[in-house]
């Protein structure tokens, strides 16, 4: 249960003054819809109002906030031209200029013979000196209050930060004092003040120095948000490793009909992971491991020999997909292995229904069938295994770390061992899967060619046809890939039908088009069409599973590449190049392109090796706007900017693992602060990991 002294954050921001639905629908837009996402809503920038000269030494430009004397209200005799408010002070007069004004409200604001302080920006209109809408107008007795520093804040179409900048003071006037979380020596050594005095700091920058990300108020915010992640990864490891593994160390005899079976040899990285993997999974530790590797890089068949390390001991092992075409693509590589090694394997998605589910849950039940391939359906509740031992998931980077806390409830005992394509840095990594035993596969199976890359706008997409042309009249197969349509499938669709029936217009039956708004049989149908088939030219959204294994294809075709960030065209690459023929990828943009879009494709063009590119998309955008971000399960972050905050980072990790090695349970005071600090910052689920624990 979240503790009570936090219910007045959690409550919608619909719960502060002034704020009805309109306004909060906008406040939802830039922050978030409780009052917890406006306390993380640091500023941006700040406007100086501590200039409050006389009227006559005002410099012009300058925000200055001053205290005059009404003189009277100049109404205009027609719509275009302004309302002028004219006051004075003991050096001179301004003119207040109002445009589209309504009288009786600036009467009312500015009545005749009163003293006003008024702030905003000084301007010279020939010898007068004007203000245009100052930013505020308050009595005498607010000088203070006016002339001070104020926030600035990213704001939306129809969001005054008059408005936003009231909301947000409101929400950290609400802030509690909550119990200290973070160790004393660390926070003595930082110099950190209290979480409360830290909001309340972050929020009213007195100066350009204090909006630094790497300012101690912000820096000890940043801290907060990324220990509250390490420390629930911890826990979730901890939970992981609490649950006695057991050990697995098959007699070698399945494993090596599989490699005779092959018609390849390993690669050195494979050989050197499936060695770590099998290690792991001998100890009596529980196993919790990724295995990460570029698209081609031959994943698969390592987790295949960790599965029949498990079989050769007599019990089963699961690989689960994060899509149906995929859990079919592996049960179709997996199969023929499988039965050389005569063992059987069973498929079971959502599709799997009636009578074939109930023989599959049977076999699974029994133990007849050794491995089971499926999607996320294989740990639904009613799927019991005799004696599962370990368990894949491949990622593709599809599951978020949801998903992945779940699995670790359900496999009871069985090992883990998470594959992911996606070549995170190490920071990003951290924060995704915590302090997680990683093997790497660093090289790719010989036989792979070089993609040759190029980028060019859509203007020239005849020539690409005639090009896509010759090449299908070679043999070619290619894969053509539309545009990704913000927020919007069904756009995403359309565009993608239009170009099939473009091309189709040209290449007749060759061509064929995979959406996700197929019915799944269909997609299987082109899908097969297009692996061994009539199929040549594959149409596709990315919305369906680009990852798919067909090996003859030699043309990857995207458009609108700069809408895709760099790790999806990254992957979209990698689908060619496994050919005997040489490959290319033709990314094709529609100018002008923005700066940071040409840098990406020129990336692109200059190298494939996917963990400098991931590199490379980390620094040209920061963590928290990589597009690949959502889809590889990386958290986002608020107030944490991974390119600068690595180094709290790891102080966060080594003090959450210190935290589970003395108190698993968040038992001691410390602990119960740091319950507070899980809840804060909404990871409810890692704290349900204690009670169940
Ligand atoms: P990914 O890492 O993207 O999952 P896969 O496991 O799907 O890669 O392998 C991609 C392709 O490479 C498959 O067709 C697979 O049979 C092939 N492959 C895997 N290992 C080797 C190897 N050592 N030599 C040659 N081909 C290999
Ligand atoms: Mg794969």
């Amino acid at each position: 249960m979240r503790p009570e002294s936090l219910f007045p954050l959690f409550a919608p921001v619909t719960s502060l003054a002034g704020v009805g639905p309109r306004i909060a629908a906008l406040i939802e837009r830039v922050a978030g819809a409780r009052v917890a996402n406006l306390l993380w809503h640091l500023p941006t920038g700040l406007i100086d109002r501590r200039y409050t000269p006389l009227i006559a030494e005002a410099r012009a430009g300058a925000v200055a906030t001053l205290t005059v004397t009404v003189d009277r209200h100049l109404v205009p005799r027609n719509r275009r031209q302004p309302y002028k408010v004219l006051c004075f002070d003991e050096t001179g007069s301004i003119a207040l200029v109002f445009f589209h004004a309504r009288s009786e409200y600036l009467l009312r604001i500015l009545p005749v013979g009163e003293t006003r302080i008024v702030s905003g920006t000084i301007e010279y209109f020939g010898r007068e000196v004007q203000m245009t809408h100052p930013d505020h107008v308050g009595t005498a007795g607010e000088s203070q209050k006016l002339a001070a520093v104020e926030s600035v804040y990213a704001l939306t179409a129809g969001l005054s930060l008059r408005v936003l900048g009231k909301v947000i003071g409101e929400a950290v006037a609400r802030a509690p004092d909550l119990p200290e979380w973070i160790e004393p020596h660390t926070l003595a050594r930082a110099g950190w003040k209290t979480w409360r005095e830290a909001l309340i700091e972050a929020h009213a920058p007195e100066d350009e120095a204090a909006l630094d990300p790497l300012a101690p108020a912000r820096l000890r915010l940043a801290y907060d948000e990324l220990l509250a992640n390490q420390l629930a990864l911890a826990l979730v490891r901890a939970h992981t490793r609490r649950v006695p593994g057991r050990r697995i160390d098959g007699d070698g005899r399945l494993r090596a009909r599989v490699r005779e079976a092959l018609s390849f040899p390993l690669t050195r990285s494979q050989e050197a992971t499936q060695a770590e993997i099998a290690a792991d999974q001998k100890s009596e530790h529980r196993m919790l491991r990724l295995l990460q590797g570029d698209v081609g890089s031959g994943k698969t068949v390592v987790a295949l020999l960790a599965m029949l390390n498990a079989v050769e001991t007599g019990a089963q092992a699961a690989l689960m997909a994060p899509t149906e075409i995929l859990a079919r693509q592996h049960l179709a590589t997996i199969t023929p292995l499988a039965e050389a090694a005569g063992i059987e394997t069973v498929l079971l998605t959502g599709r799997e229904k009636g009578r074939n589910r109930e023989r599959v849950l049977a076999k699974l039940a029994s133990g007849d069938a050794a491995l089971a391939i499926g999607t996320h359906a294989l740990f639904q509740d009613d799927v019991a295994f005799r004696d599962l031992a370990v368990a894949v998931v491949d990622e593709q980077h599809r599951f978020g770390v949801h998903q992945r806390l779940h699995l670790a409830q359900k496999g009871g005992g069985a090992d883990l061992l998470v594959m992911t394509a996606t070549p995170i840095p190490r920071t990003l990594m951290l924060t995704a899967y915590g302090d997680i035993d990683v093997s790497r596969l660093t090289e790719k199976p010989a036989g792979r060619r070089p993609v040759e890359t190029r980028a060019m706008p859509i203007q020239r997409l005849d020539a690409v046809v005639s090009a896509i042309s010759r090449a299908l009249a070679d043999g070619a197969k290619v894969y053509w890939v539309c545009p990704l349509v913000e927020e919007s499938e069904a756009l995403d669709v359309a565009a993608a039908q239009e170009r099939y029936q473009h091309l189709e217009q040209l290449f007749g039956a060759r061509v064929g088009l995979v959406h996700g708004r197929m019915k799944a049989a269909e997609k299987d149908a082109v899908m097969a069409a297009f692996a061994d088939g009539p199929v040549d030219v594959l149409v596709a959204t990315t919305v369906i599973e680009v990852g798919i294994d067909v090996v003859s294809a030699t043309i990857m075709v995207v458009e609108h590449a700069e809408r895709f960030g760099l790790a999806q065209l990254h992957q979209l690459r990698g689908r060619v190049g496994r050919a005997d023929k040489p490959s290319s990828c033709l990314l094709l943009y529609a100018p002008p392109l923005t700066q940071a879009a040409r840098a990406r494709l020129n990336i692109l063009r200059e190298t494939e090796d996917g963990f400098r590119i991931a590199e490379e998309d980390l620094r040209l955008r920061g963590a928290g706007e990589l597009l690949g971000t959502r889809q590889s399960g990386v958290p986002e972050f608020t107030m944490a900017d991974l390119a600068v905050h690595a180094d709290i980072l790891s102080i966060a990790r080594d003090d959450a693992r210190m935290i589970v090695e003395s108190d698993a349970g968040l038992e001691g005071p410390r602990g119960r602060s740091l319950r507070v600090l899980l809840y804060l910052f909404e990871r409810d689920a890692a704290v349900r990991f204690l009670r169940s624990g």
